[in-house]
């Protein structure tokens, strides 16, 4: 099987809304020893499978960012609950490349969650983890972090944004990247056996 590869934006299946993960098996934990390294290799805190084009809702974490600091988390079907407060702050994400924008969030969450192991998270968040855990969260459902800008926030980065519509229309139109139609085929392919 092909190595997994990070998508950027727009490609379809970062608009995907993620279904629930029915089955835990052999290859997907390597799916998740995968996405770690790519993870590291991008610099990111946070990794959601929409990010290497996988369908299925699960998202990987290492607020420090270092391998070997850790600590290394794994959520499976997460869902937020208790949701307090707002609190902004610049996020990027490894699917825009160089945007980086200020973006509100709440303060505070409980996240409910399973590992790879199948054992229960019930962890409440906040600061620079809770906002890891609502972005990779609104990644599954298909929700980018631009698309929480205020216009006036969105402005200056427009160009930006832009730039990677039209780098990704003309990959497309040279066959660099595959076409919507067979990329949906991959994505239910996918499904059929996690969901
Ligand atoms: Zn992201």
């Amino acid at each position: 099987m092909a190595s997994l590869q990070l998508i950027t934006y727009p490609h379809p299946t970062l608009r995907h809304r993620s279904k629930p993960i029915v089955r835990v098996d052999a290859r997907l934990k390597e799916i998740v020893d995968e996405m770690f390294e790519i993870m590291y290799e991008f610099r990111g805190v946070g990794l959601a499978a929409n990010q290497v084009n996988l369908p299925i809702r699960l998202f990987i974490a290492n607020p420090s960012g270092d391998k070997e600091e850790g600590p290394e988390l794994v959520f499976i079907n997460p869902v937020i609950n208790r949701a307090k407060g707002t609190a902004e702050a610049e996020e990027g994400c490894l699917s825009l490349p160089g945007v980086n924008a200020h973006v509100r969030r709440n303060k505070s969450l409980v996240v409910n969650a399973y590992d790879l192991n199948g054992n229960e998270i019930n962890a409440e968040v906040d600061g620079f983890m809770g906002r890891i855990v609502q972005h990779e969260i609104d990644h599954l459902d298909g929700v980018l972090f631009i698309d929480r800008l205020t216009d006036e926030i969105r402005r200056p980065i427009a160009d930006q944004i832009q730039a990677f519509e039209t780098l990704f229309e003309s990959k497309q139109k040279t066959g660099g990247i595959a076409q919507n139609e067979e990329l949906q085929a991959e994505l239910l392919e996918w499904e059929r056996k996690y969901c």
